[in-house]
């Protein structure tokens, strides 16, 4: 645990010891820890610098819609909270500069609002942009990495740098270039023009997610990653859904009915009661199948 006091000369930082954090992830586990709020870049270098200096690990928090927060948690959560002006999304750009902090649902109204091509792709995808990134969230229409430019890193030494992005950047639900320890705090991102269609196809996905995902509970979406076998692809919903794990519960946690891929916590759900159900549907895969499912939440 952080010792009370530790940060406190540090204009722009908030710390908040053995805090509720049950609202802190879209699953809502029960879970307390110490969480650190940043509200600048130049707090975020001294923070960080503070805590190497310290030997403090820990744990950067987006929305925490992909991120398995322990019950206890010995190491604090990073959350960066800069601000950002609503206003400077009134009119259509061609290329943004955002806090990693923005949420992408604020993104998808401006995409729907001036028709902005490529931005589709993470329609509904509940996130921080830093999250986003990290994760190289995506949508069957495409993935975000395909629209970033630059992104802006902030190491444990508190020096920041720059990464121009390339098509090594990232692979499937992952980014290739943030090192351990590095925080992403800004964005640099670019469209494909504007496509009266878009605004379109971002209604009907938002509609056809509603009908496929359970949106309305409390879930960090899909739980594992989708695999391959001899080259063909193995959707892990699908697989869960034909061995017939749909419903099953340990603890508060059960397996969605509506997507296999999807666990929803339904009665008062702790990580460990996560942890398990995900090694019984794991253990059940690689016996049944023979296929390894990879997680895609992140469990630390
Ligand atoms: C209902 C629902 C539907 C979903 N649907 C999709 C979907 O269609 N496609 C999809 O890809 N995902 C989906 N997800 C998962 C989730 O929305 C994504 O993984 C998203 O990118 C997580 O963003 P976050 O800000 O919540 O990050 P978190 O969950 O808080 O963190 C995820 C990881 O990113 C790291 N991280 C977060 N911010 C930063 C930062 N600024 N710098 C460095 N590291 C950082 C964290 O340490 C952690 O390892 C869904 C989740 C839910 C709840």
């Amino acid at each position: 645990m952080l010792k009370d006091n530790l940060l406190k000369d540090i204009e722009g930082v908030e710390v908040e010891l053995n805090k509720d954090l049950s609202k802190f992830s879209t699953m809502r586990l029960k879970a307390y820890g110490d969480l650190i709020t940043v509200g600048s870049v130049e707090s975020l270098s001294s923070v960080l610098k503070k805590l190497k200096e310290l030997k403090i690990e820990f744990i950067v928090l987006g929305m925490g819609a992909n991120q398995l927060l322990k019950r206890e948690s010995s190491l604090p959560y990073l959350m960066i909270k800069f601000p950002f002006d609503k206003n400077s999304l009134n009119e259509k750009k061609e290329i943004y500069t955002l806090p990693a902090s923005v949420r992408l649902s604020v993104l998808t109204s401006h995409a729907s609002k001036f028709a902005l091509k490529g931005w589709e792709v993470f329609t509904g995808v509940p996130a921080t942009l830093g999250g986003a990134i990290f994760m190289n969230a995506g949508t069957g229409l495409g993935e975000i990495g395909e629209l970033v430019t630059k992104v802006w890193l902030m190491n444990s030494n508190g020096e920041s740098r720059f990464v121009e992005i390339n098509k090594d950047s990232f692979s499937y639900r992952k980014n290739n270039f943030v090192e351990a320890g590095e925080v992403i705090y800004q964005v640099e991102m670019k469209h494909f023009g504007e496509d009266s269609e878009v605004t379109e196809v971002i209604r009907k996905y938002l509609g056809r997610r509603n009908a496929t995902q359970p949106m309305k509970e409390k879930t960090c979406g899909c739980v594992f990653k989708n695999s391959n076998f001899d080259g063909l692809p193995c959707p892990a919903g699908k697989f869960v859904d034909i061995i017939g794990l749909k419903g099953l519960q340990v603890g508060g946690i059960r397996i969605s009915d509506i997507h296999g891929n999807f666990m929803e916590n339904c009665d008062d759900a702790t990580y460990d009661d996560v942890v398990a159900l995900i090694n019984i549907v794991q253990r059940e895969m690689k016996l049944q199948f023979g296929v390894d499912f990879e997680l895609e939440v992140k469990a630390k």
